[in-house]
């Protein structure tokens, strides 16, 4: 070569022999001149590529799945087609002009395939946000410059300074020497092919277990052919020859294999991430001895102690044993209710991942519903239907069925019960004189300082309009009306005020002590109303006692 030695240099044989590639799905005819026998398996091994390579994208057009990428997917094996097959004519080229013509025909696919092969990569690891107008038109520039500059090479040599025969073979090689522009594209498409394998390195980071052998294949497929163009630029390629194109048939094998076997189209990590990740309820995935494979992220949330060494160890390490063993009983639904430590409330259903064949569990779900809302709904309802809207003590109802329960307890175990029924005094006066909106302030007023004065396990109740009434479990009528007096004298001694206005409120009280064998809590309820009725009767502002027995009192 003279005082100018090429740095980069590719060869091109001359030959000629017919080739008959057969297979199910394509037949081909590859018509060659061999003049050098060393040559030929090459070239077989390389049409074999092809054909495997079109097999594919033939595969891919025709499964009916569809995934986010197929284009791009499409895109990069057609490419990668018509580089294979480019190659192969152009070793199979009888003189220099075809051999140049085949090289210009590889291009097409040749200058694209990396760039390619790293937009599915970004696809596939649900980088596609990186991939705008503007980052694909940048990306494809410099493989569409690189393609006019090869075709139109004549009228500038920026990609190959020279094309000729190669003198030092006793086959018929093309020698080129390569130009500023050919270093362009190595570098460009070394770039892009250790881009592609660095996502696919963070992406296997990112992903769980599960999908790390599908992730594994296709990093093997990007690794592969920049091994080989490696090897050919080092100069230990087999005639330096480029060996990327027959290596492309494992390439091809490899996604044969992510498609079949870990179904890429199906259930590409990306897509089951996407869904997995982004579902409120929080799902843990467990193998059938129900230790956790997977969980997603709103399971974290459920329990904060989930990460990734988590993964092989036994639920019950992060849920309760017991609600394990109810979930999981064979007998049982498989779901319960449960509230955990953080005042969050989760329906959890457990659900058999069956083998494919159905033949047998090989693992479950369990999902956790958070209910939280609709629980917060169900105890406002219960609210609304046990308190009193204004003062938010039970009502009437709800003060029956719980003081009847008191009631039946008090009689079978023989302990005193006691009830105070209390009247505000003229509140037709303050409701006359100050608004209706005063008197709803005074009776909130009255059950305010009610609560105050009563025992934690006191049925405290509105009775009427401004009538309300206590039942107080084993409390005998003395300690009852002492309770009832306290009361009373706190109403005198802490007016209602509102704004500038002050009002004492004063009300009028009845006790009765439950009589054993004698009483129901209607008679009781009477007998205390009898009560207030006297306080009325007698004046106001005062608490009456043992109505019945005529020990009428009013203490202080
Ligand atoms: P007494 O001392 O005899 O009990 O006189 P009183 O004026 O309190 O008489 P009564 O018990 O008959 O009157 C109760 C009044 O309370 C009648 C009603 O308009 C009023 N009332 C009942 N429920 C409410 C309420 O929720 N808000 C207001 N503002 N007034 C109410
Ligand atoms: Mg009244
Ligand atoms: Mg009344």
């Amino acid at each position: 070569m003279g005082e100018s030695k090429p740095t980069y240099v590719r060869f091109v044989q001359l030959q000629s022999v017919g080739i008959l590639i057969q297979t199910d799905a394509v037949t081909l005819w590859i018509g060659v001149n061999v003049m050098s026998s060393s040559i030929f398996p090459f070239i077989v091994i390389n049409a074999i590529s092809g054909v495997l390579t079109l097999i594919l994208f033939l595969y891919a057009i025709f499964k009916k799945e569809t995934f986010s990428f197929k284009p791009a997917f499409l895109s990069m094996i057609g490419m990668a087609v018509i580089y294979i097959f480019g190659h192969v004519f152009e070793l199979a080229s009888r003189s220099l002009e075809e051999a140049v013509f085949w090289v210009k025909f590889q291009y097409l696919g040749l200058a694209f395939v990396a760039p390619t092969s790293l937009i599915v990569v970004m696809h596939y690891a649900g980088l596609e946000k990186y991939l705008t107008r503007k980052h694909l038109f940048l990306i494809y520039t410099i493989p569409v410059i690189m393609l006019i500059l090869c075709w139109t090479n004549e009228f500038h040599r920026l990609f190959y300074h020279s094309v000729h025969l190669h003198p030092h073979t006793s086959a018929h090689l093309i020698d080129f020497e390569v130009g500023p522009w050919y270093i362009v594209h190595g570098c460009f498409t070394f770039g892009s092919l250790f881009v592609g394998i660095i996502v696919l390195l963070w992406y296997f980071r990112q992903t769980k277990s599960v999908y790390w052998r599908q992730i594994s294949i296709l990093l093997l497929a990007f690794v592969l052919p920049v091994l080989a163009s490696f090897l050919y630029l080092m100069g230990y390629s087999p005639y330096g020859m480029d060996p990327v194109p027959s290596v492309m048939c494992i390439t091809s094998l490899l996604y044969f294999s992510a498609i079949v076997s870990t179904r890429f189209f199906k259930l590409a990590p990306v897509a089951r991430n996407h869904i997995f990740e982004s579902m409120l309820d929080g799902v843990l995935v467990l193998n059938r001895s129900l230790q956790i494979i997977d969980y997603n992220g709103s399971a974290k949330l459920v329990f904060n102690q989930l990460n990734p060494t988590s993964m092989g160890k036994p639920i019950e390490e992060i849920w309760a044993v017991e609600l394990v063993q109810k979930i999981s009983d064979i007998n049982g639904k498989h779901e319960v209710e449960w509230a955990s430590d953080n005042q969050k409330h989760y329906h959890v259903k457990m659900t058999p991942l069956m083998k494919r064949d159905q033949t047998m569990v090989v693992g479950y779900t369990i999902v956790f519903r958070d209910i939280t809302n609709q629980k917060q709904i169900e105890e406002r309802l219960k609210e609304l239907a046990y308190m009193d809207g204004l003062t938010g003590i039970f009502n009437r109802t709800h003060f029956l069925e719980k003081s009847e329960e008191q009631f039946v307890q008090a009689i079978q175990s023989g302990e005193d019960l006691s009830l105070i029924i209390f009247d505000i005094d003229h509140f037709k006066k303050v409701n006359d004189t100050h608004g209706h909106m005063t008197g709803d302030l005074a009776i909130c007023h009255v059950v305010e300082i009610g609560k105050s004065g009563l025992p934690t396990d006191s049925i405290f109740g509105r009775f009427g309009g401004e009538e309300f009434i206590v039942c107080l479990p084993g409390m005998n009528m003395s300690e009852a009306g002492k309770i009832a007096e306290t009361i009373r004298l706190c109403f005198e001694t802490r007016p209602m005020v509102t704004g500038t206005f002050s009002h004492t409120i004063t009300a009028s009280f009845g006790v009765a002590q439950l009589n054993p064998g004698v009483d129901t809590l209607t008679t009781l309820i009477q007998r205390a109303d009898q009560a207030l009725y006297h306080s009325k009767e007698n004046g106001r502002n005062q608490v009456t006692t043992d109505w019945e027995q005529g020990r009428i009192s009013r203490p202080g």
